[in-house]
């Protein structure tokens, strides 16, 4: 399996290339984000629960979100591979998911870090705000305390992976197409190291 961890800071661009990569590589697309406003959404205990953080610029239980991830994973054993994107977002995130990539027979093959500056996030941010109807996007305060949970407790989240080596990192500011051949290369390439393999 191909399982990319797509790694950046809210705003980063990680949602938009994403979506390139799962119609190019044919992979089921995780965000937990996305999870987490379809359970708010529904109307779910788990959804309401989790708004008030989303509200406050912090980050869900581990638990809950590790939960909502291994049933979809459970559920599309046989894909080709999975992108999570916004998860792991905390160390003790990405040893539930090696735990629960090791239980079905896979691991994670690469984590890919896009590089946007603070300045640049809360600008895109404030931008999407005006279209996505994300109420997280409208205000600046919020955004600042989310990429501030990102640099406290996401980051090193990176050098877990770095650890396994497993990680690399592109530019995220310029063309979106530019962005999405570079992130290409790395994927063609453990590709072909994972074709070497077999
Ligand atoms: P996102 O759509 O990835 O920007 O996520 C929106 C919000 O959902 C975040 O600010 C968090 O409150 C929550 N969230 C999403 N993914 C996670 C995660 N992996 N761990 C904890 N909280 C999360």
């Amino acid at each position: 399996m191909l399982n990319i961890v797509l790694f950046g800071p809210p705003g980063a661009g990680k949602g938009t290339q994403s979506q390139k990569l799962i119609d190019k590589y044919n992979l089921i697309h995780l965000s937990t984000g996305d999870l987490l406003r379809s359970e708010i959404a529904a109307g779910t205990v788990l959804g309401l629960e989790a708004k008030k953080l989303m509200d406050a610029g912090l980050l869900v239980p581990d638990e809950v979100v590790i939960g909502m991830i291994e049933s979809k994973v459970k559920t599309h054993r046989h894909a080709a591979g999975f992108i999570f994107d916004g998860f792991p977002r905390t160390v003790p995130q990405a040893q539930g998911l090696d735990k629960l990539l090791h239980e079905n027979g896979t691991e994670i093959s690469c984590m890919i870090a896009l590089r946007v500056d603070d300045e640049e996030l809360t600008k895109r941010l404030l931008l999407r705000g005006k279209t996505s109807g994300r109420p997280d996007d409208q205000n600046e305060a919020l955004i600042r305390k989310r990429v501030q949970e990102y640099n406290t407790k996401t980051t090193p989240v990176a050098d877990y992976y770095a650890g396994q080596g497993k990680y690399c990192a592109v530019d995220g500011i310029g063309d979106i197409e530019e962005i999405f051949k570079s992130l290409c290369q790395h994927i063609d390439a453990l590709k072909e190291k994972q074709e070497e393999k077999k």
